[in-house]
């Protein structure tokens, strides 16, 4: 394995990667992160991460401070996932001095964008940098944070990057909850008892595909979680390229939802089609 820390450093040796295939991630990796890394190693000469926890997408009040940082397990994990080049930048050479904000209308407005303002600015302006840097030929990120792919999607058509984007099925413990780096703050009572939060979703999108009703289906879902301990900041049927709301149900839609489980806040989306 590479780690490489410095752009200058990543510019002498891409060229001899080969094709690449690049995933950005901000470490504490779980399976969901080597499913991508192996995805790369899969369809590409060479496989890269990052590893950046990027203070941009973190608003005033959240977790950077206490994020997981375990760069010496990530890089073992990653190696052996088939990554053969780590990017690990100093945070002070990715932020410093910058003064370009990539912001993304409308698709970045709503549920993420509404709950953590700023969010998908910093998220949108650092992989854009991470990108540039990279000059992958395919970057893999995981529909598990369906709406940044809606936003990373419309910044790479709109700003004309030139990348393949890969998008990869959300990795679940046995249980089902999602794998989040985050899901380190629960107890494995706790994370159990947050596995409820896939139950329910997966009911009702069955509902919602066999009825063809939304609003009512999401009221009760709404109900359900509530009465397992989640506060529910949004649940939404949405068509996942625009973010929009849908009425009427079809095989793209998607249920997405945030809540807060004992101050942990999960995200998690399905489809509604019932394969
Ligand atoms: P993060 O380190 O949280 O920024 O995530 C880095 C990449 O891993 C992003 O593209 C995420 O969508 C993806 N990812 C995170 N959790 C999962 C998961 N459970 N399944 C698949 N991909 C995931």
């Amino acid at each position: 394995m590479n780690v490489i820390r410095t752009i200058e450093d990543w510019r002498g040796l891409r060229p001899q990667m080969g094709t690449l295939g690049f995933v950005p991630t901000m470490g504490a990796l779980h399976d969901g992160h080597l499913s991508l890394i192996r995805a790369a190693a899969r369809d590409n000469e060479s496989a890269a991460l990052s590893i950046f926890v990027n203070p941009l997408q973190f608003g005033p009040h959240e977790d950077f401070n206490r994020y997981p940082r375990t760069e010496h397990d990530d890089l073992q994990l990653a190696e052996k996932a088939g990554a053969r080049y780590a990017f690990c930048p100093d945070p002070a050479e990715m932020t410093e001095g910058i003064s370009t904000v990539v912001r993304v209308g409308r698709v970045s407005e709503r549920f993420e964008g509404e709950s953590r303002p700023g969010h998908f600015d910093g998220v949108a302006t650092i992989v854009a940098r991470l990108l540039g840097i990279a000059q992958a030929d395919n970057a893999y990120f995981g529909l598990k944070d369906l709406q940044q792919c809606a936003v990373i999607r419309t910044m790479v058509k709109d700003l004309a990057i030139p990348v393949e984007l890969r998008f990869e099925e959300t990795v679940r413990e046995s249980t089902g909850l999602a794998m989040s780096s985050r899901n380190r703050y629960l107890s494995i009572e706790e994370r159990l008892q947050a596995a409820e939060l896939y139950r329910i979703l997966k009911s009702a999108t069955k509902r919602m595909w066999t009825t063809g009703e939304v609003g009512p289906v999401i009221d009760q879902a709404k109900v359900d979680l509530m009465e397992m301990d989640f506060e529910v900041e949004y649940l939404a049927c949405i068509d996942p390229l625009t973010f929009e709301e849908v009425g009427d149900v079809n095989a793209n839609s998607r249920l997405i939802v945030a809540a807060k489980f004992h101050g942990v806040r999960l995200i998690d989306n399905v489809g509604v089609k019932v394969p």
